[in-house]
């Protein structure tokens, strides 16, 4: 496992130029990086297969989410917008970065590049700042979801937008905030810093916290063909919340 790691730290460090000629494919496609490849890596940590790409380092729904960006929302269209990304993916980071008409905050509890540090269950923003909100796999870390999604839903403008993205494993939302220990963690829910296994009822939560929230699945934003191409299975999912 540590030569992978060090393999694939090798790798990103090599010019974009150079990795597009060792991976030069007609399979696949990274839309993240717009490039042909002839294969994705497996995910460095899960081990999934097909998962990563060796360009731009992407993973699956890194790639959909840009996708859905791209084609479901207004986006990248010509108006200026104010876009909050939590947790930001470094794949997406750079394309979201060179956006003249975004005023573009990255924001982080940890992470000392992200620009602010932010707690979000307790956003230092005021009421209606963003017209954007971004945040993928970070819920699943937070105790108090609630909160977060509340705070996202303050933050935001009304008649805006969220994409707000978990990892959903199991049917019915499991959580026990009396577990203690990574051992646990990892036993219940997969890894030592996740505190719940989100279920189909993660809409609903939205929904508690005032969203009205539309889930679109993969094959609705792009054909089954192209999903394939991309290495993107077509049952994910992307969670689109508006504020009315
Ligand atoms: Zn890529």
């Amino acid at each position: 496992m540590e030569n992978v790691w060090l393999a694939r730290k090798f790798l990103a460090r090599l010019p974009f130029e150079t990795k597009r000629n060792v991976f030069k494919g007609d399979e696949f496609y990274c839309p993240v990086c717009d490039t042909k490849i002839q294969k994705f890596l497996n995910h460095l940590e899960t081990g999934k297969p097909n998962s990563w790409c060796p360009i731009c380092e992407s993973e699956q729904r890194h790639r959909l989410d840009l996708l859905f960006f791209r084609k479901n929302t207004n986006l990248f269209d010509s108006n200026s917008k104010k876009m909050l990304h939590v947790a930001p993916e470094l794949s997406i980071k750079p394309i979201l970065e060179r956006e003249k008409n975004l005023e573009y905050v990255t924001a982080d509890l940890n992470d000392p590049d992200a620009m602010v540090k932010m707690d979000i269950t307790e956003i230092q923003f005021p009421d209606e700042t963003f017209d954007v909100i971004y945040c993928s796999h970070v819920l699943e870390h937070v105790i108090e979801d609630w909160k977060a999604m509340g705070e996202f839903y303050r933050v935001l403008k009304t008649g805006c937008w969220a994409v707000l993205q978990v990892p959903i494993n199991v049917e019915v939302t499991e959580e026990d905030f009396t577990v203690d220990s990574d051992e646990e963690r990892l036993r219940l829910y997969g890894q030592i810093d996740h505190v719940r296994n989100y279920g189909r009822d993660y809409k609903d939560r939205l929904e508690k916290a005032g969203f009205e929230v539309r889930v679109f699945k993969a094959d609705e934003i792009v054909s089954k063909n192209a999903l394939k191409q991309m290495s993107i299975a077509p049952e994910r999912e992307v969670f689109f919340c508006k504020k009315n």
